[in-house]
Formats: C-alpha cells, sequence, structure tokens
C-alpha cells in the first residue's frame, strides 16, 4: 500500500515525504481510510506501530475543511491521553505534520502552572491535546470550550482508564456534540475498554494488526 491510496491532499503527501518514510504502517493503511471517510474507529494497536500518525493526518485534514481560526475559539481537534509525556509526543508529530498548514495547537497537563497553557487556549488554538483533569480544570473555569469539536480521540484508552480518568472522560466528552467523530486507540481491549467504546463511539469500525 502506498500513501497516496489514502487520499491525502498533497501538503499531507509533500511532509510525509519530507519526514522520509517510504510506506505506511499496517495500522494506518487500515485506519486512515476508515477516519478519512468520517467513521468512529476503534483501533488496538501499540505504541510504535505508528498509531499517532494514524489520526493525526486525517485531524488536520479535517480543521483545514473549517473556517478560519478567531481568537479565543475552542479547539475543533480534542486529543486525550493518559499522560504529560504521550501528550508532549504527540504534540511533537503534530507540530512536524502540521506545519505547513500553521495548525495552532496546545498541551494541557496537570503538573505545571496554568497560565502559560490558559493564555494558549484563551488566544485560540484548532487543536488540544490533554490530560482529562487539567483540562476539565479549564472548562470548568471557563477558559476554553469545546464547542467546535468535531473529531475527539481518545489515546491509550486502556491506560486512562487504569488510571481513573473515566469519570473526568464522561464529563468532558458530555460537552462535545454528539454529530462528532470519535476515535478510541488502545493496546489492549479488554471488557471495561469494549464498554468505553461503546458509550462514547457510533457504528466503529475496528482496526487491528
Ligand atoms: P507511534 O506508534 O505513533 O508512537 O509512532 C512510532 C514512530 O514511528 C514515530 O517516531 C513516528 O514518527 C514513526 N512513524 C510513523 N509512521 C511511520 C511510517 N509510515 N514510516 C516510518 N516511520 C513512521
Amino acid at each position: 500500500a502506498t500513501f497516496e491510496q489514502a487520499n491525502f491532499p498533497d501538503y499531507i503527501l509533500e511532509e510525509v515525504a519530507k519526514a522520509g518514510f517510504t510506506k505506511p504502517t499496517p495500522i494506518q493503511c487500515q485506519g486512515w481510510p476508515m477516519a478519512m471517510s468520517g467513521h468512529d474507529v476503534i483501533g488496538i494497536a501499540q505504541t510504535g506501530s505508528g498509531k499517532t500518525l494514524a489520526f493525526i493526518l486525517p485531524a488536520i485534514v479535517h480543521i483545514n475543511a473549517q473556517p478560519l481560526l478567531q481568537r479565543g475559539d475552542g479547539p475543533i481537534v480534542l486529543i486525550l491521553c493518559p499522560t504529560r509525556e504521550l501528550a508532549n509526543q504527540t504534540q511533537q508529530e503534530v507540530n512536524k505534520f502540521g506545519h505547513s498548514s500553521r495548525i495552532k495547537n496546545t498541551c494541557v497537563y496537570g503538573g505545571v502552572p496554568k497560565a502559560k497553557q490558559a493564555g494558549d487556549l484563551s488566544r485560540g488554538v484548532e487543536i488540544v491535546i490533554a490530560t482529562p483533569g487539567r483540562l476539565l480544570d479549564f472548562l470548568e473555569s471557563g477558559t476554553t470550550n469545546l464547542q467546535r469539536v468535531t473529531y475527539l480521540v481518545l489515546d491509550e484508552g486502556d491506560r486512562m482508564l487504569d488510571m481513573g480518568f473515566e469519570p473526568q472522560i464522561r464529563k468532558i466528552v458530555s460537552q462535545i456534540r454528539p454529530d462528532r467523530q470519535t476515535l478510541l486507540w488502545s493496546a489492549t481491549w479488554p471488557k471495561e475498554v469494549v464498554q468505553m467504546s461503546r458509550t462514547f463511539l457510533k457504528d466503529p469500525i475496528q482496526v487491528n494488526i
């Protein structure tokens, strides 16, 4: 399979070529057409499988199809993840592949002062990459809102549940419009994650490698 088969626009193909990638990973081959067609997706994949780009490249295309960002606008794409480390790694991929599209993004997570994160949110961003607790703080204080979110990623769903984030995730997702596209990624597929997919996804297609 090739990158061209995913139906990506040229600016994405150029970023992929610049990164020196020669072919998509198996999870990307399967996941990209599904994500690009607007379906909800369950991806069972480990770190190292290329899962991050499997949801980020379609997210960039999704954002570029929307009206231009205004100051103070909430995000279009929300990526929820369990840890600060994963949030930072994901942000690096967003910065690299979203560069030519000038996509504004920020990471929000606990354990650091709120001022810089709050400033980024107030200026307006297209992508927020967040751990659930800190994002909920910002939603409760009105620093940002999820009215524009139409593409939701739950990354490392099994780890988020292990860490006890389910109540926060529920509160967050309840603020997102029901006609969103949702992508759930998990390394494992225990019954708790199956239940999570039933709660948050609609008619999902499952990608397994
Ligand atoms: P991930 O599974 O998302 O943590 O990705 C693991 C690493 O593989 C990251 O450093 C990616 O930049 C890299 N990667 C993602 N897709 C490809 C690809 N198609 N070809 C080569 N490397 C890739």
